[in-house]
C-alpha cells in the first residue's frame, strides 16, 4: 500500500482499494477504511509514521472491501463512523449481506466469510445525501451516488470528490466482466449527475484519479448498455434466471470460480432484469413452474 499526496492536506492510500486521507489538523478524516484488520493496521502505520491520528470514518458505501477496516480502527482509535441510514444497517450488522445474497435464507458458509462480510462497527453519526457537514472547519458535503449499494454516496472535500464504486476506472472494467451493482438506473442517474459536476479531481476506490470525468462516465455507460443488450438478445426466447446466466456468461468467457462471485453475479444480472422488466421490456413469467424472463 501506498500513501500517496493528491492535493493541499489529501492524500489516498492506494491498495486494492484507494482510502482517502483528509488531513485536519488533530481530526483525520478517512474515507473508507480497506478490507479488514490487516489492512488497517496498514493504513494506521502509514497514518502514524506522518503523525496522523484518525478520528472520523467516512463510509461512502458499506461493502465489506470499504468497511472492513471500521472494527479495527474503531477499536484503537474510539474513532467516528459516518455514514448514511441504509448502508449504516449493513456496517452495523454485516449479516444482513449474506442474507440478502442467500435471498433471504441462513446463508451458506461460503458466503458468510471475511470477503463479504466486514467485522461489525458502530456508526456514530448517520447523514443524508445532499447534506453539509463540518469537521473542526473542514466543510464536508455529500452527494447522492446510489445503485452500486442502496444509499453509496459520493465524498467532497474542496474541490476533489471521493467516488466510492460509482464508477470504475478503464482497466477495472477490462477486468470485471459484470461489474457489481444493485439498482441499474440509479447507477446511471450517478453516472449522469456526476458528468455534469466539475471538480478538480474524481477519485474511485477502486482505479486512479482523474480528472475528466466526462470520459470515465461514457465508459462506465457504454458497458452497461452494452451488457443490457446482450441480455436483451439472450431474452428473445424465454429463459429462468439461471439459463439466462449460463448463456451470458458463456458470451463473456466468466468461469465462476467461486460461490461468493456466483451469488454477485447472480445479483447484478437480477439487477438489470429488475431494470428491464420496470421499463416494460421484458416480462417475468412461469416456465414449468420456475420463474422466466423474456423480452416483449
Ligand atoms: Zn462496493
Amino acid at each position: 500500500m501506498e500513501y500517496r499526496e493528491l492535493g493541499k492536506n489529501i492524500a489516498i492510500i492506494a491498495g486494492y482499494n484507494n482510502t482517502g486521507v483528509i488531513e485536519n489538523g488533530a481530526n483525520t478524516v478517512l474515507i473508507d477504511s480497506g478490507e479488514g484488520d490487516k489492512t488497517a493496521g496498514h493504513i494506521s502505520r502509514l497514518l502514524e509514521e506522518r503523525g496522523l491520528t484518525p478520528s472520523v470514518i467516512i463510509n461512502a458505501h458499506s461493502h465489506a472491501d470499504h468497511c472492513g477496516g471500521n472494527n479495527y480502527l474503531q477499536k484503537k482509535y474510539g474513532l467516528e463512523i459516518i455514514s448514511t441510514h441504509k448502508e449504516s444497517l449493513f456496517i452495523e450488522n454485516p449479516f444482513l449481506e449474506s442474507f440478502c445474497f442467500f435471498s433471504g435464507s441462513k446463508p451458506i458458509k461460503e458466503i458468510t466469510d471475511r470477503f463479504l462480510l466486514a467485522a461489525p462497527s458502530r456508526v456514530t453519526r448517520v447523514i443524508s445525501p445532499g447534506e453539509k457537514i463540518k469537521i473542526a472547519d473542514l466543510e464536508i458535503s455529500f452527494l447522492t451516488l446510489a445503485g452500486h449499494s442502496p444509499e453509496h454516496i459520493g465524498v467532497v472535500v474542496n474541490d476533489i470528490i471521493f467516488c466510492g464504486d460509482a464508477f470504475y476506472s478503464e482497466h477495472v472494467l477490462k477486468r470485471y466482466k459484470l461489474p457489481f451493482l444493485c439498482d441499474v438506473d440509479n447507477s446511471i442517474r450517478a453516472l449522469e449527475l456526476l458528468a455534469g459536476t466539475e471538480y478538480e479531481l474524481y477519485i474511485p476506490s477502486h482505479g486512479i484519479p482523474t480528472r475528466d470525468i466526462a470520459l470515465e462516465v461514457e465508459l462506465n455507460l457504454e458497458k452497461m448498455r452494452k451488457i443490457e443488450q446482450d441480455i436483451l438478445s439472450i431474452l428473445v426466447r424465454e429463459k429462468t434466471t439461471e439459463e439466462l446466466m449460463e448463456e451470458l456468461f458463456a458470451k463473456y468467457m466468466i468461469n465462476t470460480m467461486s460461490v461468493q462471485e456466483f451469488f454477485l453475479l447472480r445479483t447484478t444480472v437480477l439487477a438489470y432484469l429488475s431494470s428491464l422488466c420496470s421499463r416494460n421490456v421484458v416480462r417475468n413469467g412461469f416456465k414449468e413452474g420456475i420463474l422466466s424472463w423474456k423480452r416483449m
